[in-house]
């Protein structure tokens, strides 16, 4: 378990995200000041800036490094603004810090790498600065959860998790795959720790920012962090999924924010009785699948009385065809039914499988 101090409830409202904005980079002292004056004037806590950029082509802009460190804490005495920056080593650590920045996140890249995580935990020892952990790039939550045990460890007790989501070869509509099951895994695991999406680098695409931002506080994240640009079409570093201050004014304007619970005494009935309905529906789901895999047993004994092969391809494909259909005439999703199929077919396998290969009984 980790050992956590609450710290995301001095930077906002009950029942309202969190919200960290500014430039996917620092680019120059006028470009920061102008984020950080409309970022201040709409009421945000926490302003973001990256110094050090880890591009993944040499020749990309790679942040301003130790420069923009200086310009940040000008703009931070000046607007008396949270800034945050992402470190990606002891000395980027060292810098933030004696610079005064207040908040540190750990890139997606560096997640993936125990080595650095473990330095930039040792450089952190008795800070306990305030230390965000963003995904690893690829879908492993031990990862992300080692990430922030190594920091907790090193007695960091004020983190938080940003789920920026996770690189896949596969085209999609987002930059990176949302996989929204390990950053909801995480929370299960670990209630109390701050979960904050970053649709920025979720969608690459800032017409999609919006959509992502919903689901995630339909999901009860904690907080949004959101890249905002003066003119981002011009950002030197993604500059696609950027908006400007006016943009994130109308994206955070439109978002229904759900309360986590209520007290009003009609709904918590209401509520009460669905899920007793539910709760019936799902013991009888339960029987009918057993009921479902006791036939399989038969037909597994029948298949190896019969010398038959487990997996039949024409059964298969005859399934993949007839029970998306299905759910479609039931008002069904076809691919969820799919996906479903994929389980119950496979669960089916295994059961086959080892009916041929148990060893008959001894007679005697
Ligand atoms: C960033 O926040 O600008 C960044 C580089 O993010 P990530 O580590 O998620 O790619
Ligand atoms: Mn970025």
């Amino acid at each position: 378990m980790l050992a956590l101090t609450d710290w995301i409830s001095g930077f906002k409202k009950a029942n309202q995200p969190l919200v960290i904005a500014g430039p996917c980079s620092a680019e120059n002292p006028e470009q920061l000041l102008t984020v950080a004056t409309a970022v201040k004037a709409m009421g945000i806590s926490i302003m973001r800036a990256g110094v050090w950029k880890p591009r993944t082509r040499p020749d990309a802009f790679d942040g301003m490094g130790k420069e923009a460190i200086g310009w940040i804490k000008t703009v931070k005495q000046e607007t008396g603004l949270v800034f945050a920056t992402e470190v990606a080593n002891p000395y980027h650590v060292a810098l933030a810090c004696e610079a005064g920045i207040d908040i540190l996140w750990i890139g997606a890249r560096t997640t993936v790498n125990p080595f650095l995580v473990q330095e930039i935990a040792d450089a952190l020892r008795g800070t306990d600065k305030i230390t965000l952990v963003k995904n690893p790039i690829n879908p492993d939550l031990s990862l992300w959860i080692g990430a922030l045990e190594r920091l907790n460890r090193s007695g960091i007790s004020r983190l938080g998790a940003i789920h920026r989501g996770f690189s896949s070869f596969q085209k999609s509509r987002f930059r990176n795959q949302p996989l929204w099951q390990i950053a909801l895994e995480l929370k299960t695991q670990h209630p109390h720790l701050p979960l904050i999406a970053d649709p920025s680098h979720i969608t690459g695409n800032r017409e999609l920012i919006a959509e992502v931002s919903q689901k995630a506080l339909d999901l009860d994240y904690d907080g949004l962090m959101i890249e905002t640009h003066p003119d981002p079409d011009r950002a030197l570093s993604d500059a696609q999924q950027q908006v400007t201050p006016g943009t994130l004014a109308e994206i955070l304007g439109g978002l229904r924010v759900s309360e986590r619970a209520s007290s009003n005494a009609m709904f918590i009935n209401q509520l009460e009785a669905l899920r007793e309905k539910i709760d019936h529906m799902d013991q009888e789901l339960i029987e009918v699948l057993s009921t479902r895999m006791k036939l399989t047993e038969q037909i597994g004994d029948y298949k190896k009385e019969n010398h038959v092969t487990v997996f039949q391809l024409e059964r298969w494909n005859e399934i993949m065809r007839t029970r998306p259909e299905w759910a479609r005439l039931a008002e069904l999703s076809p691919e969820f039914i799919r996906e479903l199929y994929k389980i119950i077919h496979d669960e089916s396998i295994r059961i086959q499988t080892e009916i041929m290969n148990k060893t008959s009984e001894p007679e005697n």
